[in-house]
């Protein structure tokens, strides 16, 4: 097996070419693949030390994250502390403090886990993720990516996931129910992007879900449930209907299906309540 770390984007999409090698950023997924005899590739691309790949950037009206950059990076930055938020919150129930400082937002991606944290704010926010290999440069909706199971061609990096700001009414919630305390996997997760309008009624809200499909996924039934409503507590409970409903159909037979029908009241009530806390101060369930 041979190993090569890359110093700028240009020499890894190169590498890339050459060598049809398997990327390696935080190593938190790759390195238990390799453990376990599941690695296809005999040549790794180290990208963890390529800067331009670790550092969130702020445009006037979009935010760049930068592929490699780690759990840890996002938490600490004052971008994520407002009605960001939510991707913050996401990033802090990533495994243990080990875990979110070397595990990346690419790696997460690419991993294409159901279960995977960033996914869900991320897809509330109508991410795009771009992608670069010696053809060029592409952009996928992140939507898309999952729903259509469009795959990383082998000579492809991720380069960054990209979104615009949201507005400033406008709140990115989650929540996450894990199965331990301390490095759980999430095994149900929720995101919501609320906004409510001068009458308190719902004018935007965006609704993704982990862990309850094959991949995570925004909720559009339930979205437009919401639309043009109150958030009352009726309304509310009514909504938790819409997408026990959903999910039960898409999860059919599972044996997960009683446990996650129970467990997703909280974590959407948690999540859309704490987007309604910040906007509104209250609280009503
Ligand atoms: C103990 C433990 C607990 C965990 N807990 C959680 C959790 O709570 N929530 C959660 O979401 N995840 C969790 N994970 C999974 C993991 O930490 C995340 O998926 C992490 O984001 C992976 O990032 P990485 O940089 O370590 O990826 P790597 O392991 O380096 O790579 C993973 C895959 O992505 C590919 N890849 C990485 N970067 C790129 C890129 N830029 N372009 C193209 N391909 C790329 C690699 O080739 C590889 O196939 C946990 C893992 C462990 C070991």
């Amino acid at each position: 097996m041979q190993a090569y770390r890359g110093k700028t984007i240009e020499e890894v999409i190169q590498l890339l070419a050459k060598y049809k090698g398997k990327i390696i950023a935080g190593g938190t997924d790759l390195i238990i693949d390799l453990r376990n005899g599941k690695l296809t590739s005999d040549t790794l691309i180290d990208i963890s030390s390529i800067e331009e790949l670790r550092r969130v950037e702020e445009y006037d009206e979009t935010i760049n994250i930068g592929a490699a950059t780690t759990f840890t990076q996002i938490i600490e930055n004052p971008l994520f502390q407002e009605n960001l938020y939510g991707l913050k919150r996401a990033c802090n129930t990533v495994g243990s403090p080990q875990i979110r400082n070397k595990g990346t937002i690419g790696g997460n991606i690419a991993n294409g886990s159901p279960a995977a944290d960033s996914i869900p704010p991320l897809l509330c926010l109508d991410s795009i993720i771009v992608l670069e290999s010696i053809k060029g440069k592409r952009e996928i909706g992140l939507e898309d990516y999952y729903k259509d199971n469009i795959s990383i061609k082998e000579d492809e990096l991720i380069i960054s996931v990209q979104f615009k700001k949201p507005d400033k009414g406008q709140i990115l919630s989650f929540a996450k129910l894990g199965l331990r305390k301390a490095l759980a996997i999430s095994r149900l997760s929720i995101a919501t992007l609320l906004e409510l309008d001068e009458n308190n009624k719902v004018k935007t809200i965006k609704i993704a879900s982990g862990s309850l499909g094959r991949y995570p996924m925004r909720e559009p039934i339930v979205e437009e449930f919401l639309l043009g409503r109150e958030l009352t507590v009726d309304v509310t409970d009514k909504a938790v209907k819409v997408l026990q409903q959903v999910m039960g159909e898409r999860l059919g037979g599972r044996s997960t299906l009683p446990y996650k029908r129970i467990a997703v009241e909280r974590i959407f009530k948690e999540a859309l309540g704490d987007g309604l806390k910040r906007l509104k101060g209250v609280e009503i369930w």
